[in-house]
């Protein structure tokens, strides 16, 4: 599987389409998803052009991919998230992935439940 450059967190890296940005640096932007499935519901992308966790992992230098954990990091903590917080990475179509470009979801804000996400 090849990266494709038109899905919809590409066009939001190259400011084409508007986003709500939380946190971001050199290796990662983060914003909140546009269709909030908890009271807090924030997406982490890193910056580098990666399909999925396995992609990167395969295929990302170490300072990308501790770029991108610590970037999921600080995004946490800009959001002050003292009570907690469910991290998930949806990979391809058993999870339900939609957008083929890495994103980590970041839920909290509420008591969550095993259907958030
Ligand atoms: P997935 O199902 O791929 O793990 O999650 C994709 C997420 O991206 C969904 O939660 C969806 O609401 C969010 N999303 C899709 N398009 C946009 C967009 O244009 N802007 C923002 N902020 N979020 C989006």
């Amino acid at each position: 599987m090849t990266y494709d450059s038109n899905n919809v967190f590409a066009k939001i890296l190259r400011h084409e389409i508007p986003n709500k940005t939380v946190y971001e640096d050199d290796f990662v932007l983060a914003f909140y998803d546009i269709n909030p499935k908890a009271k807090i519901h924030v997406l982490v992308i890193p910056k580098g052009e990666y399909i999925n966790f396995q992609d990167m992992l395969d295929h990302a230098s170490q300072n990308e991919i501790d770029g991108f954990l610590k970037g999921i990091f600080a995004t946490i903590k800009a959001l002050n998230l003292t009570d907690g917080y469910r991290l998930v990475f949806n990979t391809g179509r058993d999870a339900g992935q939609e957008v083929p470009h890495l994103h980590a979801h970041i839920l909290a804000g509420e008591k969550l439940s095993a259907d958030h996400l």
